[in-house]
């Protein structure tokens, strides 16, 4: 793995937070997105070489309206980018941890996503990221 990519945290209220976090680390956020397959907006903030990533639920259904009515606004999941995310699955699996998804999937801000099942890593869910190549 190379470096975290992001720290993703789940508000209730995308608005009052991108206001609010803007206030935190002195700068505005600098992209939203919806990510349609997951039910959540996006909103992100660069800090050096990681970001932040506030997660709104776009639908009662969504994961993320289920984690903030079972825990809470908060820390949602850690991102960690990686070259080749298939080899790293495939490595993890053999660790004894469990990915979510097998296949990778499209997340925010043009990444192949993995998620890795939170009881194989200390209960924090864990993302794993590979930019997307835009040739392909
Ligand atoms: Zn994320």
């Amino acid at each position: 793995m190379k470096q975290i990519d992001h720290i993703g945290i789940a508000v209730r209220n995308m608005e009052e937070s991108n206001a609010l976090f803007h206030k935190l680390l002195g700068i505005p956020h600098f992209k939203v997105e919806t990510v349609a397959s997951e039910k959540v907006a996006t909103s992100f903030f660069q800090i050096g070489q990681s970001k932040i990533e506030l997660l709104e639920a776009s639908d009662p259904e969504s994961p993320i309206a289920k984690f903030i009515e079972k825990r809470g606004e908060g820390i949602h999941h850690i991102a960690f980018e990686v070259d080749d995310i298939r080899a790293e699955v495939e490595r993890l699996e053999k660790e004894g941890f469990t990915p979510l998804n097998k296949e990778p999937k499209r997340g925010a801000d043009n990444k192949w996503v993995v998620f890795l099942h939170p009881k194989t890593t200390n209960g924090v869910l864990v993302e794993l990221c590979q930019s997307i190549d835009p040739a392909m």
